[in-house]
């Protein structure tokens, strides 16, 4: 069923950043304890109404049923891991008084006040949780502008704090188009900015906070190498390469994208990855057994041909997929092409659907240049079990991330972000909740 929404208008944005900011002036008066309880009653609601709101990402933006009841669960396992750690994050950190000359010296975090999300579809709910959670926990407000095509759920976040019990106007959805970020932004009661999105958005907003003087965090787009060498274990590796590459319909910015695989066993990978892509089933996302859904739009199909067809002009092989389905919806197949040389565009760009670039490499040296030679640098993966290439691996990737034979994922525990055109500042852990603190300075003579 389609349903459409309004964007506001302009007095009712100007009233919701007032909102918001006099929200701030309460809010951050609360005490640590009370934001948890509010933080655990809205896991509460996740939890008890997964099924509802997995539907409606499913709805939304296509990902599979599946998926979805995971990210509900995901959210509800970070709301509460913020509202168990903000106290301890939040603590002030003693510093060596003696060696400043003071009678006492310390850190204490403090909040910055309304801070502007802008989001994606891709994991619509997800994204926004791992901004929310810390942020709310520190005691900043949140006011989202959530990707346009997902009005329902950028409604429901709101609801569901305020169901929660955190106080009006702590977090608040704006229902407005990319052109009026920048109004948004440059409003001085709004004092920070998070991005998750794709290169051209980061780079428009960080501009506009950098020329604001207010911090921001870019969390950007990926073309994360998956590094395959001899001492791997390549059935294991395989069977990650192809869950990795089609998560979410291969709509995530952490999936791995391009294989590198030294030769020794590139024959065995090869015939086992594209098993495994093969095996995939493509079909309806409420389906309970589907592996992969649509593409979330016409326009995102269109995209990831066109990236496949300019890599097959100029010589790139389909092992398998390539072609459309014939019918409704904006499926397109789990596909592994190799061939892939850096005058095609798939070398270089970021592929939004299930499609996997395969390269062979002689050597370890050879593979970690060739996973380097990209602007990107999010998260990366390596498969190996020998503990010199490990090292090699962990020490010399440029990525936010190396997960070492095991599928790169993001865990509240662990910070998560990018380098290179992925973007900079980091999500989730302490440094999620630090990226918006004033850390003042406390010295007592
Ligand atoms: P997108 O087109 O950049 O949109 C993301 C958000 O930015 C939307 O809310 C969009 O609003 C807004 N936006 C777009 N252009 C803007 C501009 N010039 N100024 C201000 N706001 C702007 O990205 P997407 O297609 O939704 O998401 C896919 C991209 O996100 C991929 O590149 C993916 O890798 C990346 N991503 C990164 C992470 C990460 O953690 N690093 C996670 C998930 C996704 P409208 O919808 O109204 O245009």
């Amino acid at each position: 069923m389609e349903r459409t929404f309004d964007p506001l208008p302009e007095e009712e944005i100007d009233r919701r950043i007032g909102h918001a900011a006099d929200a701030f002036r309460s809010y951050r008066r609360t005490s640590v304890a009370e934001r948890a309880g509010w933080m655990n009653a809205a896991a509460d609601i996740l939890d008890a109404e997964r099924d509802r709101v997995a539907a409606m990402l499913t709805r939304e933006m296509g990902k599979t049923i599946v998926a979805a009841r995971a990210e509900v669960a995901k959210c509800a396992a970070a709301c509460r891991y913020y509202a168990d750690n903000a106290a301890g994050f939040l603590a002030d950190r003693p510093a060596d008084a003696e060696a400043v000359g003071a009678a006492r010296a310390y850190v204490r975090y403090q909040p910055m006040g309304p801070v502007l999300a802008v989001m994606p579809w891709n994991f619509p709910l997800w994204q926004v949780i791992r901004f929310a959670a810390p942020g709310l926990m520190a005691g900043n407000v949140g006011l989202l502008k959530h990707a346009s095509n997902v009005p329902q759920t950028a409604l429901f976040l709101e609801e569901l704090f305020r169901r929660a019990g955190f106080p009006e106007g702590v977090f608040q959805t704006l229902l407005i188009g990319s052109g009026q970020v920048e109004r948004v932004l440059r409003d001085p009661r709004v004092r920070a900015a998070t991005l998750t999105g794709s290169e051209p958005a980061g780079r428009s907003v960080g501009a506009i906070a950098a020329d604001e003087v207010k911090p921001s965090v870019l969390e950007l787009g990926g073309s994360d190498p998956f590094v395959v060498t001899a001492a791997a274990d390549i059935a294991r590796a395989a069977e990650a390469a192809a869950t990795s590459r089609c998560l979410n319909n291969g709509q995530s910015c952490i999936s791995a994208k391009r294989f590198i695989v030294v030769e020794d066993v590139a024959d065995e990978f090869e015939r086992a990855f594209v098993e495994r892509m093969r095996a995939l089933k493509v079909g309806d996302p409420m389906d309970e057994s589907t592996d992969v859904g649509p593409l979330v739009s016409e326009q995102g199909r269109a995209d990831v041909e066109d990236l496949v067809a300019d890599a097959v002009k100029q010589g790139a092989k389909v092992l398998c997929g390539g072609e459309r389905p014939e019918g409704r919806g904006w499926y397109y197949p789990p596909t592994v092409v190799t061939g892939v040389t850096a005058d095609m565009r798939m070398f270089h760009e970021e592929v939004f659907g299930p499609v996997a670039s395969l390269f062979r490499v002689r050597d370890l040296n050879e593979a970690i240049e060739l996973a380097n030679a990209t602007g990107f640098g999010l998260g990366s993966n390596a498969w190996t079990d020998d503990p010199a290439e490990r090292e090699r691996l962990v020490a010399e990737l440029e990525a936010g991330q190396v997960f070492v034979n095991g599928m790169t994922t993001s865990y509240p525990q662990l910070p998560f972000g990018g380098v290179k055109r992925s973007g900079y500042g980091r999500e989730l852990s302490h440094e999620g909740i630090h990226a918006f603190c004033n850390v003042k300075t406390v010295w007592v003579g």
